[in-house]
C-alpha cells in the first residue's frame, strides 16, 4: 500500500538546514505532524508555508529519505515538482584516436551532492580552483562548543574544546541558495579519485550590466532582452529580509552555473563539457535550485570561456560582456528562449559581428612549416665497440676471467645495420623495440644529420670539460677539449656509414631525457615560459591545457617546483611551442600513470596533426602506442630496422 501524505512546512531555515547534507522539513498534515529528515542544500528551500507531497510505503511520522523508498513533491502554482530521489545520470565519454576508434573511455555519473563525503570532495576540488595559501575555501564548526575554524582540509579535532565532532559548515563564495552537482568517475582504477568534477548552480546573480566596446554601459541588459521575470526575484540579500523570506520569495526561470571545477588531472580531456551538460539536464528537468517556475534559460558569467571551448561546445552562446568586462554566455532551455537569443543575434549591431561566438583556437597561430621533403635514411650502419681490459683488477678476478678465456676482448656489435627508412613530413612514427636495440641510436642518427644540432652539442660538451678541474685533468693527459669534444659527439650522433639526408627547412626539437632537453629557466612560471615562446598568453593557455597543465594554480608554479610529470608535459607543450617541424621524443610520457599518459599521448598527437608536425616518439608502453594512434610504427631490434603502417597486420 502506498501512502500519500501531504502537509505544508511548519519548521524555521535554521532547523531545516543543519548542514548541507543534514537537514528535515516538518510538515503539518491532516494527521499531525510529519518529520521529514533530508539533506540540508534541499530542505532549505522549502521554506514555511510550501506544500509538500510525501508518496511511500507505510509513512509513519518520521521519514528519512536516505533510509526509506519514498518519493518527495513540493508545489508550485498548480503544480508539483520534483524533489527527491534526487536527481541522477550517466554518461559515458569515449575518446578516440584520429581513425575514430576507441583508446579509452570514461564512465561518468552526474547527481546531486546529497552525503558529507560529497561536500568533502567538493572542497578538496575547490581547493584546485582558488588554492594558494591565502585562499581558504572552507569553514568548519565544532558540533560541541560552536566554534568556527578556516581550514582547506578539515580539521583533526576543535581547537578551542577539543571535541572530533567537526564537520564543514561552509563552502566560503557559496549561498543559501546554491545546489552542486558532482561528477563520479565510475570506472576509476585504485589511483583515481571517485569525485572528479563539480558543478554549483545558483539563481541568477541579481544586476548586470554589459559593456560596450566604446567603453559605454548598457544597464540592466538582461531584461531588456529577455524580459523582468525572467531574473526576478532572485537570491539577493536586502535589509530586514531574513534568508528565509529571501528564499521563500526566489522564484526565477533562470538558472546560474556558479562553477565548473574539474580535477587538474581530468582538465581539456572532456569531462567539464560533459558535467556542463550533466548540470543543464539537472536544472531543466527539476527547475534548479529553486525547484518552482519552469526554466528557459542557463547563464553563465566566466572569464575562462575566452579560452576554452567548455560551454560553447554544449550549446551556449556568447552574448555581451558585463561592466566588468567578462563573457556572459546563456544555454536557451525553451524554444521561447531560443526565439529571443536568435532575434538578439540578429539586431544588436554589436552581437551580429560575434554571432554568439567567443572562444577561437589559437594553435594553428603557431608557424610550423612542414618539412618539405621526407628524411632518408640510406645505407646506414652503427656500431658500438666495448673493450673489456681486465689490467687493474684484482688478481683473483683476473684467475677467475682467464678460466673462462677472457683476458684482453674488444666486443663490437651492430646497433644499427643496413638501415634504409624514409619518414614522411607530417606524419607520427612510434619507434618500439626491446631496450638496448637501438631505438635511443636510430633518433640520434637522425638527429646527428642536423648541423645546427651537433654545434650546439659540442658547445654543451665544451662548457662541461671546461670547469678548472675537468680541464686541468685533461691537459695533464695531453687530451685536447676540443678534439674530444668533437670525438665524444661523433661517437654518438654520426653513423660509422651511410648516411641521414635531412630536408633545408628542418627546424628541429628534440628530448633524450639526461642527454638532450629543452633549455628551460628553472624559476619562471610556466605560463611565463611559454608566452616566452609563444609572444600570445592565450596560446600559452591553450598549449598548457592541452599538454595537460590544465590549472590555473600551476601556471604560476616555476618549472623547478614541478613533480616529475607535470616537468615532463611542460618539456612538451614548450617543444609544441617551438614551432619546430620535426620532434624527435625519446621515453615519452615515462613519469607518467597509465591514464594520464594516454590523455596527454591523445592531445599530444592532435596537436601534432593540426600544425603539420612530424614526430618520432619512442616509447615502450603499448597504451601511449593505442593514444597516439602514430601513421607508422618503427620495429628496432638488434641491427634490424623495420617500417609498418599503424593497425596494419
Ligand atoms: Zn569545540
Amino acid at each position: 500500500m502506498t501512502d500519500v501524505v501531504k502537509g505544508r512546512v511548519v519548521n524555521g531555515y535554521q532547523d531545516r538546514r543543519r548542514t548541507y547534507w543534514d537537514g528535515r522539513v516538518v510538515l503539518d498534515t491532516e494527521d499531525g505532524k510529519v518529520t521529514v529528515r533530508m539533506p540540508g542544500v534541499i530542505a532549505g528551500w522549502l521554506t514555511k508555508g510550501t506544500e509538500v507531497k510525501v508518496e511511500g510505503r507505510s509513512i509513519g511520522d518520521e521519514v528519512d529519505v536516505f533510509e526509506a523508498d519514498v518519493e518527495i513533491h513540493r508545489r508550485h502554482d498548480d503544480e508539483w515538482v520534483q524533489v527527491w530521489p534526487p536527481f541522477e545520470a550517466e554518461a559515458t565519454l569515449e575518446r578516440t584516436d584520429v581513425l575514430g576508434r576507441e583508446v579509452y573511455r570514461y564512465e561518468l555519473k552526474f547527481r546531486e551532492a546529497i552525503h558529507r563525503e560529497d561536500y568533502e570532495a567538493i572542497v578538496g576540488l575547490e581547493q584546485y580552483h582558488y588554492a594558494s595559501e591565502k585562499d581558504v575555501v572552507a569553514v568548519w564548526r565544532c558540533a560541541e562548543c560552536g566554534r568556527t575554524v578556516r581550514e582547506n582540509i578539515k580539521p583533526e579535532k576543535c581547537p578551542k574544546c577539543g571535541s572530533r565532532n567537526v564537520y564543514l559548515w561552509a563552502i566560503r563564495g557559496s549561498l543559501p541558495a546554491s545546489r552542486f552537482m558532482v561528477v563520479e568517475l565510475q570506472n576509476a582504477e585504485e589511483y583515481e579519485p571517485d569525485i572528479v568534477a563539480y558543478v554549483r548552480v545558483d539563481p541568477p546573480i541579481p544586476k548586470m550590466n554589459r559593456r560596450l566596446p566604446d567603453g559605454g554601459v548598457e544597464r540592466n541588459i538582461r531584461e531588456k532582452v529577455f524580459g523582468e521575470d525572467w531574473f526576478h526575484p532572485t537570491f539577493e540579500p536586502r535589509r530586514g529580509k531574513t534568508v528565509e523570506d529571501i528564499l521563500h520569495e526566489c522564484d526565477t526561470h533562470v538558472a546560474r552555473i556558479a562553477r565548473v571545477v574539474v580535477h587538474p588531472e581530468y582538465r581539456a580531456d572532456g569531462i567539464g563539457r560533459e558535467s556542463v551538460r550533466g548540470a543543464v539536464r539537472w536544472i531543466k528537468e527539476r527547475r534548479i535550485p529553486e525547484m518552482k517556475s519552469e526554466k528557459h534559460l542557463v547563464e553563465v558569467i566566466a572569464q575562462m570561456a575566452r579560452y576554452h571551448p567548455i560551454f560553447e561546445s554544449v550549446g551556449f552562446v556568447y552574448l555581451w560582456d558585463t561592466g566588468s568586462g567578462r563573457p556572459y554566455l546563456v544555454k536557451p532551455l525553451t524554444d521561447e528562449a531560443k526565439a529571443k537569443v536568435r532575434e538578439f543575434l540578429r539586431k544588436d549591431p554589436v552581437a551580429r559581428q560575434h554571432g554568439g561566438r567567443l572562444y577561437v583556437s589559437r594553435l594553428r597561430n603557431i608557424e610550423v612549416e612542414p618539412l618539405e621533403e621526407p628524411i632518408r635514411i640510406e645505407d646506414l650502419n652503427k656500431t658500438f665497440t666495448t673493450e673489456l681490459d681486465v689490467s687493474g683488477l684484482p688478481e683473483e678476478l683476473v684467475e677467475l676471467l682467464r678460466a673462462f678465456g677472457v683476458i684482453h676482448r674488444k666486443i663490437q656489435q651492430y646497433v644499427l645495420q643496413d638501415v634504409n627508412l624514409e619518414i614522411e613530413p607530417e606524419k607520427i612514427y612510434v619507434v618500439v623495440g626491446p631496450s638496448g636495440a637501438g631505438k635511443t641510436t636510430l633518433a640520434r642518427m637522425i638527429m646527428g644529420a642536423d648541423p645546427e644540432f651537433v654545434e650546439g652539442m659540442k658547445r654543451k660538451l665544451l662548457e662541461e670539460l671546461s670547469s678548472p678541474v675537468v680541464s686541468r685533468a685533461l691537459s695533464t693527459l695531453g687530451v685536447d677539449v676540443r678534439e674530444l669534444a668533437d670525438e665524444l659527439v661523433r661517437e654518438m650522433y654520426e653513423p660509422d656509414d651511410g648516411e641521414v639526408i635531412l630536408p633545408d627547412n628542418l627546424k628541429l626539437a628534440a628530448m633524450i631525457p639526461g642527454e638532450v632537453e629543452p633549455e628551460i629557466p628553472p624559476y619562471k612560471p610556466i605560463i611565463e615560459i611559454l608566452y616566452d615562446v609563444t609572444g600570445d598568453a592565450s596560446l600559452a593557455a591553450e598549449i598548457l591545457n592541452r599538454s595537460g597543465i590544465a590549472d590555473a594554480v600551476l601556471y604560476r608554479s616555476p618549472y623547478e617546483r614541478l613533480s616529475p610529470g607535470q616537468k615532463e608535459r611542460v618539456r612538451l607543450a614548450r617543444m609544441i611551442a617551438e614551432g619546430a617541424n620535426l620532434l624527435v621524443i625519446d621515453e615519452f610520457c615515462s613519469h607518467l600513470d597509465p591514464k594520464t599518459a594516454m590523455r596527454v599521448a591523445r592531445n599530444f598527437s592532435s596537436m601534432c596533426r593540426e600544425l603539420g608536425i612530424t614526430a618520432l616518439i619512442i616509447t615502450h608502453r603499448p597504451e601511449v602506442v593505442d593514444a597516439l594512434a602514430p601513421d607508422y610504427m618503427i620495429y628496432v631490434g638488434h641491427g634490424v630496422v623495420g617500417k609498418k603502417r599503424y593497425g596494419a597486420d
